[in-house]
């Protein structure tokens, strides 16, 4: 895929996608945000979009984050940081203090953690459950029918603000009935926001009722 060499036409070419994807859904959810996955890339190659005027940022590691953004979120007003990728118990800390919202909670230890965290603190992120919905083996997030039940403990038991559902389908097969299955899910359990789509397949999962659609390699070019 080629391209345009500028940050600012890279954004505004994403962003008249997602609008002409929200236009062609015959259901399109209320809204759709774009979050820009910088994991590997540089706080020059981030600046440069927050510039654009992208302000919601995507990263998959708490320390890379961290490093990156710990003086962007001093210097800009505004940021919003999503952790995308998994959590270990050990970083809700740092990841509680760091993150506006975190996609992948998805283990019944770490909503403990993460109440615990807030008890703390006063602080917590708004939180998607990570869904499996492929059921691989390597993959991270609950299994489909393990949803409800992590739900209640973590939504209706320790109060924690959980908002949607976050999926990533297997890499070797059609998104469509991921996106679908997510949604339906989502439904059931009463659930607002949907955080599914990638670069290649953002517009399709708008066509689901996309939330929150996570854009990396079409945003910033390959990672490094
Ligand atoms: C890296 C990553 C993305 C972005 O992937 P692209 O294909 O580069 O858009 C989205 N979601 C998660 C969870 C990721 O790890």
């Amino acid at each position: 895929m080629s391209l345009p060499q500028d940050p600012q036409s890279r954004l505004h070419a994403i962003l008249a996608r997602i609008e002409a994807a929200r236009k062609r859904s015959v259901r399109p959810a209320p809204f759709t945000h774009l979050i820009a996955v910088s994991k590997t890339h540089g706080p020059e190659e981030i600046e440069a979009l927050i510039k654009a005027g992208q302000h919601r940022f995507g990263e998959n590691r708490v320390q890379e984050a961290k490093a990156k953004f710990a003086g962007l979120q001093a210097r800009e007003r505004g940021l919003e940081l999503h952790l995308i990728g998994p959590l270990q118990t050990n970083k809700v800390h740092d990841a509680v203090a760091l993150f506006d919202c975190i996609h992948s909670l998805d283990r019944p230890k770490l909503a403990h953690a993460l109440a615990s965290e807030r008890d703390a603190t006063g602080r917590c992120p708004d939180l998607f459950v990570q869904v499996n919905t492929g059921e691989e083996a390597q993959k991270s997030g609950v299994l489909p029918p393990m949803v409800p039940e992590l739900v209640r403990l973590a939504r209706d038991e320790l109060r924690l603000p959980v908002i949607g559902l976050m999926c990533i389908p297997p890499a070797q097969e059609v998104p469509a009935p991921h996106f679908a299955f997510l949604a339906n899910l989502a439904r059931e359990r009463a659930l607002e926001c949907l955080s599914m789509g990638m670069s290649a397949d953002f517009e399709t999962a708008i066509a689901f009722g996309a939330t929150h659609v996570r854009v990396g390699s079409a945003l910033f070019g390959a990672r490094h």
